[in-house]
């Protein structure tokens, strides 16, 4: 693990098993994103989500400030 550069936005994947697809998104926008998703094909069902391998690794800096976990 490294020092995460603050500075340098991460694109955190995106994965939907409905829809079968995986889309990288800024991680400022993977909030929006997610639930413009579920909400738009879903009928706001959370079926989208931040890929789970990759959530664990940008934990610790991600899920405080975005509330994932
Ligand atoms: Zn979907």
């Amino acid at each position: 693990m490294t020092e995460a550069d603050e500075e340098d936005v991460p694109d955190i994947p995106v994965v939907c098993p409905d829809c079968d697809t995986r889309t990288k998104v800024p991680f400022p926008e993977v909030e929006d994103a997610i639930a413009r998703h579920n909400r738009q094909l879903h009928d706001g069902d959370a079926v989208a989500a931040v890929d789970p391998d990759v959530l664990e690794e940008l934990a610790d800096f991600v899920a405080e400030d975005l509330g994932l976990l």
